[in-house]
């Protein structure tokens, strides 16, 4: 039994699309072709932007499409004791410090600029809480599975927020905090999150914890060129029978997975399994992947 834990941790403010289908795909065998484990986490820290019928619709989606998972679903609304600690960790590090800036206040800076480091300006307001990227190495690097070596400056990231001014945590200390909890070893998703990696990495040696390795998967693009998100509504994928056979098709062709075309109608079952002995993550494209609609 390998010690590979691998997992899919999609933020239900929609439903999966083609791009976060890919992912899920692509995690999935991933971990399988490891032996390893694979489970769902489902980013739901941020309830008002979370209609509550999307996880479990997600599940269902997934569960369409043949990526079973090991183990329950990890939902991040029940971990907020465990960011709590973290994050009381690292203010008795001095690595966490109250913030009371509004984003206009530092608008015309390209990241925080660090003015709350030594005692919050404005003590009557709301606080934020910052990771202190001037009290850590500045310097991150690491090799990533698609896209080699990464050399990050913290200093061009500035202090990143972990719990908003509004009471809710903020996806990079949560992120940490579950993938070093859940014993995650791999992450793979999108390369969007390539540029969030370095504070993450941050995180885990001031929590002490080490980083999983990682794999980010090249975007995918609309034909107008747009990133493929929630945000410009790409459509949410539909879960009968055959329209998901095909897209799974569709999916693993994206990956440049060289699924065998007479498979493309066949059910998911068979068509993750041809994957699974066929995947290579060499043969990831090295580029965004435009998608034709
Ligand atoms: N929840 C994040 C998203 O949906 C992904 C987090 C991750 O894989 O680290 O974009
Ligand atoms: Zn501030």
């Amino acid at each position: 039994m390998s010690d590979y834990v691998g997992r899919f941790a999609p933020t239900p403010s929609g439903l999966l699309h083609f791009g976060s289908l890919t992912s899920a795909v692509a995690s999935w065998l991933d971990a399988r072709a490891h032996g390893g484990q694979w489970y769902v986490r489902i980013e739901d820290i941020d309830p008002p932007r979370c209609p509550p019928d999307n996880a479990p619709h997600i599940l269902e989606q997934l569960h369409a499409f043949g990526l079973e998972w090991d183990r329950p679903p990890s939902w991040q609304h029940q971990h907020g004791a465990r960011y709590q600690k973290a994050l009381d960790l690292l203010v008795e590090k001095g690595l966490a410090y109250p913030c009371t800036c509004s984003r206009k206040e530092w608008r015309e800076h390209t990241v925080y600029p660090g003015w709350c480091r030594n005692g919050p300006r404005h003590p009557e307001r709301a606080k934020a809480w910052r990771f202190n990227t001037s009290r850590v190495p500045g310097t991150i690097e690491w090799c990533d599975r698609r896209l080699g070596h990464q050399h990050w400056q913290l200093s061009s990231l500035g202090d990143v927020v972990l719990k908003r001014r509004d009471g809710l945590w903020a996806y990079q200390l949560a992120v940490v905090v579950d993938d070093a909890f859940e014993g995650v070893t791999d992450v793979v998703r999108g390369a969007d999150l390539l540029d969030n990696t370095p504070w993450q990495f941050a995180l885990y040696r001031a929590l002490e914890k080490t980083p999983p390795r990682t794999l980010h998967l090249p975007l995918m693009v609309a034909s107008n060129g747009q990133k493929l998100s929630k945000q410009n509504l790409a459509p949410a994928l539909m879960t009968d029978d055959i329209a998901v056979r095909q897209l799974l098709h569709r999916a693993l062709i994206s990956l440049n997975q060289a699924p065998v075309p007479s498979l493309q109608n066949a059910p998911v079952r068979h068509q993750l399994d041809a994957a699974l002995e066929r995947w290579s993550p060499d043969r990831l494209p090295g580029q965004d992947i435009i998608l034709e609609s």
